[in-house]
């Protein structure tokens, strides 16, 4: 198996996965999907902290992967009916972080300090 793999092929492999109505003119339900998949990441760390003291085996360990996995099919698939590759975002991320810590803003808060 390849072991890289770009923002654009993975974008590539999840536009040929999408399979909701109106692909291509539907935001919402990739914007539903994503929140949904946060809630499950968020879901299973809440289960590592009730059940084992923050200690995180490796089959919970594996589980978080793999709803991060699924919240970045929809971060893709978001962005793609925004029309955004991954790629844009990710860059103007980095972007914005790099500007903050050149300022030294990267704590405290407020969108666009
Ligand atoms: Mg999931």
């Amino acid at each position: 198996m390849k072991t890289n793999m770009t923002f654009k092929e993975y974008q590539d492999k999840a536009d040929m996965t999408a399979a909701y109505a109106n692909v291509g003119h539907n935001f919402v339900y990739p914007a539903l999907g994503l929140a949904g998949e946060a809630g499950e990441v968020a879901n299973k760390i809440k289960k590592i902290e009730r059940d084992n003291a923050n200690v995180i085996s490796e089959e919970r360990r594996d589980a978080v992967k793999e709803e991060l996995g699924d919240t970045l099919w929809y971060i893709a698939r978001l962005a793609a009916e925004l029309g955004f590759s991954i790629e844009d975002v990710a860059q103007a991320n980095i972007k914005k972080l790099a500007s903050r810590m050149e300022r030294n803003k990267l704590h405290g808060d407020g969108d666009y300090r």
